[in-house]
């Protein structure tokens, strides 16, 4: 378990002030200068030391990111955007920094701006983030007040941040597709090559980064590369903030350190699962597009809550927003509600995501009800693999592996349901040839 003074997000819950002056109390703004003062290279390094991998689902190394960028600046300025368009289901962790803690945020887009050589950043909010939106922008005017931000900055280097909201588009979550809406497109994702790096935003260089993966940056320059790289495991280091919901005592967010079993994450946050540890069915460990593990004799204590612990049990850490589901859950309704969801967010450029999101569900819904034939299970099995890695953007991917975790675990209720349905048309037949 993480210990307090490793904190980082020390305001998670908004019981403090998440003002200018609750912030500096806190440690933010300390030594930034210094920091800055430190160059871009050095900045990189630390992040890179750090073993820092992207919060926002794909786990790619920050540190190594910022180094795609070019190193002079040409002619073209560079930009940083900060995704904040939460939209995972099952994950509700960056609203929290932005509502309660947001001068981390700021100050880590000072600090990143500076890495990549960026005078200018967007904050990209979701749409439906309406509150989190205005004490993000009232935190940002406090910092353009105190001359930490913008022309002329106390700091050393200039820098203007901007807020952005999006619609309310899941797919805008995608890097691509949000700055496609941050230029004032349609929101569809670009076909990469070119990356952002190289052509991002209005044809510039840019890093699209997560506001998790931004707000623990001042932290790691100030308290240095090898405390963060120190909690956690190799590969997998660091604090990360889990968003647990679902069937457990005391659904919450809360920030521990990576690696953690997800038995003690859930009995030592949570409260443990509703009605005891017997009564879990399966956990969906990183958001909604992640694939379910199923609950199983040791499998709380052997998954470990981080990139490569989710991964040996064929799912991923994705957001690590934990959808905790009980013996109660009709877990190929659940699915299906998934995969409605998708097929309802999918922005329709390839024919795989578009067609097969629609398939899917449609078949699902069958299969909820018992009414199909147990060769569509191979069917079902086989289009997940034709979207799998045939799309534009990872959504197909995201949409297809729900799916498979459910094939790949519940194959036998599903196949229970099929004979169930199968017996009770037959007695509605026999009963109907009888009264006839
Ligand atoms: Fe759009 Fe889906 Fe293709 Fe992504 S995979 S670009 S969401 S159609």
């Amino acid at each position: 378990m993480l210990a307090d003074k490793d904190r980082i997000f020390k305001n998670l819950y908004g019981l403090h002030d998440s003002g200018l002056k609750g912030a500096r109390a806190r440690g933010a703004w300390d030594g930034t200068k210094a920091i800055l003062a430190k160059g871009r290279d050095a900045i990189v390094n630390d992040v890179k030391a750090s073993g820092l991998r992207g919060r926002g689902g794909a786990g790619f190394p920050t540190g190594l990111k910022w180094s795609f960028m070019p190193k002079q600046l040409g002619e073209r300025p560079h930009y940083l955007v900060v995704n904040a368009d939460e939209s995972e289901p099952g994950t509700c962790k960056d609203r929290e920094i932005m509502r309660n803690d947001p001068h981390l945020l700021i100050e880590g887009c000072l600090i990143a701006g500076c890495a990549m050589g960026a005078n200018a950043g967007y904050i990209y909010v979701r749409g439906e983030f309406i509150r989190e939106r205005e004490r993000l922008q009232a935190a940002i005017d406090e910092a353009y007040e105190a001359k930490l931000i913008g022309k002329n900055n106390v700091h050393g280097w200039d820098f203007d941040l901007y807020v952005h909201h999006g619609a309310g588009a899941y797919i805008c979550g995608e890097e691509t597709a949000l700055l496609e809406s941050l230029e004032g497109k349609k929101g569809q994702p670009r076909l990469k090559p070119p990356f952002p790096a190289n052509v991002g935003l209005y044809g510039c260089p840019t890093t699209v980064q997560n506001v998790e993966s931004i707000a623990v940056v001042p932290d790691i320059m100030r308290r240095g590369a090898t405390w963060f790289a120190g909690i956690g495991r190799p590969n997998n280091t660091g604090t990360k903030l889990f968003c647990i919901s679902g069937h457990v005592v005391k659904p919450c967010n809360v920030e521990d350190a990576m690696g953690i079993p997800l038995r003690e994450l859930l009995e030592t946050h949570a409260g443990g699962v509703r009605g005891g540890w017997d009564n879990l069915l399966a956990v969906i460990p990183g958001g909604s597009s992640m694939p379910l593990v199923p609950a199983g004799a040791d499998q709380a204590d052997t998954l470990l809550m981080d990139f490569d612990g989710c991964r040996d049990k064929k799912s991923a850490l994705g957001t690590a927003g934990v959808v905790v589901m009980d013996k109660s859950t009709d877990i190929i309704r659940a699915m299906t509600r998934i995969s409605y969801f998708y097929k309802h967010e999918s922005c329709g450029q390839c024919t795989p995501c578009r067609e097969g999101m629609g398939w899917m569900w449609r078949v699902l819904t069958r299969m909820t009800e018992g009414r199909a034939q147990k060769r569509e299970i191979d069917m079902l099995w086989e289009v997940t693999t034709q979207i799998e890695g045939h799309t534009i953007c990872a959504f197909g991917d995201g949409a297809a592996w729900p799916v498979q975790g459910l094939l790949r675990h519940f194959r036998p209720e599903i196949e229970r349901r099929i004979d169930q349905y199968t017996r009770n048309a037959d007695a509605h037949g026999a009963v109907r040839e009888a009264a006839e």
